[in-house]
């Protein structure tokens, strides 16, 4: 599997396209929010002849989801993602405003709910869905047992963890559902946050504060 990831918006928020041999994509947490970054984010998919298939979100926080809408027009897919986070994408326009940001609109309303250990395949790759619940209610991690990686959204972070307090977030929740969920994989196992570098589940099981 290739992993591409494109740090973008004033969040400098990364949105994953992961693909194979077969050039299908799927694009997690599109954060393009410019004009320009839409049309960088097209021209990356263009220029690399991927073609997308799904459009997955770890969690509806409106950095991961300001471009949403465009890739689901663009490329007529629907949004997947955690039941437990439609409340997110239903806020967005009003919680961005907080910021002083003007959205169009929401997010597109979920279109498949995902859940734990559904199965999100594309191309002749597979990603497995684990529900990992604090940052957000509906934060969801995508595993890959065969090519041993995780993208993990804004529930662990390289020697750091998620936000908790964030309306429906919860430390103790949050600190649990990561040993339960991701210190139970393997080592070498990389791990792709949604902000900053990747890291690996051994690494942070030796040297993460909030987990040792
Ligand atoms: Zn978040």
């Amino acid at each position: 599997m290739n992993i591409d990831i494109i740090p973008i918006n004033p969040w400098q928020e990364n949105t994953y396209i992961l693909s194979d041999e077969s050039k299908e994509c799927v694009i997690i947490d599109p954060g393009c929010l410019s004009p320009e970054e839409r049309e960088y984010v097209a021209k990356f998919i263009a220029d690399n002849d991927y073609k997308p298939v799904r459009l997955l979100q770890t969690h509806m926080h409106l950095d991961h989801v300001f471009g949403s809408q465009f890739v689901a027009d663009k490329y007529n897919l629907k949004l997947e993602a955690h039941k437990d986070d439609e409340f997110w994408g239903e806020q967005t326009v009003e919680y961005a405003a907080n910021f002083g940001m003007q959205l169009d609109s929401n997010p597109p309303a979920i279109g498949n709910y995902l859940n734990e250990g559904d199965k999100v395949k594309f191309g002749n790759s597979e990603l497995e869905v684990l529900h990992v619940p604090g940052h957000s209610p509906g934060g969801i991690v995508f595993y890959s047992e065969a090519d041993k990686i995780a993208i993990v959204g804004d529930v662990l972070f390289k020697e750091s963890i998620g936000r908790a307090d964030l309306p429906g977030g919860d430390f103790d929740t949050l600190v649990s559902a990561i040993k339960a969920k991701l210190l139970v994989l393997d080592d070498d196992v990389k791990v792709y946050p949604g902000h900053g570098p990747e890291s690996t589940i051994g690494h942070e099981r030796t040297n993460n504060p909030f987990l040792t």
